[in-house]
C-alpha cells in the first residue's frame, strides 16, 4: 500500500471526467487499497481517484461505518434539499455551505465486480454526491452560486502569489 500525494484544484485531472474502469484486476485492487490509506492519512472521508492523478471511476469512503468504495458509480436517484458546509481534500482548508440533496442512491460495481448499491441521507448522501462528481470532473466549486465561486478563486489566487506559486 502507499499513500498518494493528493492532487489540489486547478489540476487538469480534477476537471476532466475520468475513464470507466474494464478489468476489475490486481492494479484495480491495489489502487483501492492505496485510496483508503491516502484518504485515512489525509484524513478524508472520501476521495475519488482522480484526486491522486488516476483517472478512473472508482471511489471510497468511510463515514464512521467502515471502508466502502464503487467502481464505475452512477447516480439513480437524489431527493430533497440539504445545506451543509462541505470541504474536499482537493480544496484544502476551505468549507462552504453547499446546496445538495439530501438524501442520494448511487449504483456501481464492487471489486468482485458484482453490481451494487448505497442509498442513504446526511453525511452518505453527501459524500456519494461529492465523490461521482469527481469522477465526472466537477469539483465542490462548481457547485456553488458564481458570485461566490468567483469570490472563492479570486481568494485562492490571491492566496497562491502570496506563497510565491502561481
Ligand atoms: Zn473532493
Amino acid at each position: 500500500m502507499a499513500i498518494f500525494p493528493i492532487r489540489v484544484y486547478p489540476d487538469p485531472v480534477l476537471r476532466s471526467p475520468a475513464a470507466e474502469v474494464t478489468d476489475i484486476d490486481d492494479d484495480i485492487r491495489r489502487l483501492v487499497d492505496d485510496m483508503f490509506e491516502t484518504m485515512y492519512d489525509a484524513p478524508g472521508v472520501g476521495l475519488a481517484a482522480p484526486q491522486i492523478g488516476i483517472p478512473l471511476q472508482v471511489v471510497v469512503w468511510d463515514v464512521g461505518d467502515g471502508q466502502h468504495h464503487l467502481i464505475n458509480p452512477v447516480m439513480l436517484e437524489t431527493e430533497g434539499e440539504w445545506v451543509f458546509d462541505e470541504g474536499c481534500l482537493s480544496v484544502p482548508e476551505r468549507y462552504w455551505p453547499i446546496e445538495r440533496a439530501a438524501y442520494a442512491r448511487a449504483r456501481g460495481l464492487n471489486l468482485d465486480g458484482e453490481e451494487i448499491e448505497y442509498a442513504g441521507d446526511e453525511l452518505l448522501g453527501r459524500v456519494l454526491q461529492h465523490e461521482i462528481d469527481h469522477v465526472n470532473g466537477i469539483v465542490l466549486l462548481h457547485r456553488l452560486p458564481r458570485r461566490v465561486r468567483n469570490q472563492a478563486l479570486r481568494a485562492m489566487r490571491r492566496e497562491d502569489w502570496s506563497r510565491g506559486t502561481p
